[in-house]
């Protein structure tokens, strides 16, 4: 069973994938952990993409789609896996689904975690609070960049995906809990058809 977690930075798509992991057994795929972990390492990919990563802007299609199409080859994934944070846009989409054709693979859904942007704010601040210290890209000014490339790039794929009946919508605004009981009855209503 392949997952993907649709929703804006800060809608919790990061905690319901730890939770998928544990009660599932999905590996969890976050394409934002993979490239701060390069960066963090100071790897050659860390060090291209470090400034737009503090941006708040994406990294390009073709650096995506190869970290992608290396890990989901991987033994681990071979149960199947929950994609946070990929794909971000159409053309992420487009080739991804080539990849899965070319892989013998498929997606069975697409859950998206819908909050609105107030909460949002109010969550990353927290995030940082939490924490001690801010990502770079949780600054107040960064994250209002990152949601207006959510608006236009990310959400056209809620009817890219709603055409092909995988598309999920799921209240964010409720708690970490009802949030993955929610997701666990979608998951267990139809693991069996899977
Ligand atoms: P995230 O932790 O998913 O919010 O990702 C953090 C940052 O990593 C994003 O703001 C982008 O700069 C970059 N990133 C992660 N995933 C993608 C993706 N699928 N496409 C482009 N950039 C990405």
């Amino acid at each position: 069973m392949n997952i993907i977690l649709l929703g804006a930075p800060g809608s919790g798509k990061g905690t319901q994938s730890v939770l998928i992991n544990k009660n599932f057994g999905l590996v969890q795929l976050s394409t934002g952990e993979i490239i701060r972990e390069n960066i963090e390492k100071k790897t050659k990919l860390g060090l291209q993409v470090q400034n737009i990563v503090d941006k708040g802007e994406f990294v390009s299609d073709d650096i995506i789609l190869d970290i992608i199409s290396v890990r989901i080859l991987e033994d681990d994934c071979k149960k199947g896996f929950v994609l946070d944070g990929f794909p971000r846009n159409l053309n992420q989409a487009t080739k991804f689904d080539e990849l899965l054709i070319k892989y013998k693979k498929k997606i069975d859904f697409v859950i998206e975690l819908s909050v609105s942007f107030d909460d949002l704010y109010k969550r990353i601040e927290n995030r940082a609070i939490e924490s001690n210290e801010a990502r770079a890209d949780d600054k107040k000014e960064i994250l209002e960049n990152r949601l207006k490339i959510y608006e236009n790039q990310t959400r056209p794929l809620v009817p890219y995906y709603k055409k092909s009946n995988l598309h999920y919508e799921i209240n964010g605004m409720k708690t970490v809990k009802e949030i993955s009981n929610d997701i666990n009855n979608i998951l267990d209503f139809k693991k069996n058809d899977v």
